[in-house]
């Protein structure tokens, strides 16, 4: 399913550019255009899933794939093997979780911070 008003949706079907990270038949990972961490990028659905607030038993695999994309992403992006590197994951959902933008997506995060302790 694809929305034709939808940001994501063209940045998937390269209607509006953007700084890809990675691909497959399923999930489309690019970086965020106003980052908020030194390496930031966001983890996709081709399918236009609007939030998490939508998703159904048969999304169980395709959100799976994601969650163990995004370590492997993670450090060839910068952000350092765990323990001592990482990232953090923000999925935004609805007005009062801060969602701007409503085609499901998960926030990565992380790089140096060397304003923060350990
Ligand atoms: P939300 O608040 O919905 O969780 O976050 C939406 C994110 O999408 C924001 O961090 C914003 O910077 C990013 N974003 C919005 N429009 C574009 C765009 O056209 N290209 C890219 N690469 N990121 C975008
Ligand atoms: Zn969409």
């Amino acid at each position: 399913m694809h929305d034709p008003n939808c940001i994501f949706c063209k940045i998937i079907a390269g209607q509006i550019p953007s700084k890809r990270v990675y691909e497959d038949e399923e999930i489309f990972v690019f970086h965020d255009i106003h980052p908020w961490a030194p390496v930031h990028f966001l983890m996709v659905p081709k399918l236009h899933i609007p939030s998490m607030a939508q998703l159904l038993p048969s999304h169980e695999a395709l959100l799976g794939r994601m969650m163990v994309l995004a370590p492997k992403l993670a450090v060839e992006q910068g952000c350092g093997p765990y323990p001592e590197g990482g990232f953090r994951m923000v999925c935004n959902t609805g007005a009062q979780g801060g969602q701007e933008v409503h085609h499901l997506h998960i926030h990565v995060m992380g790089g140096p911070r060397p304003w923060a302790k350990g």
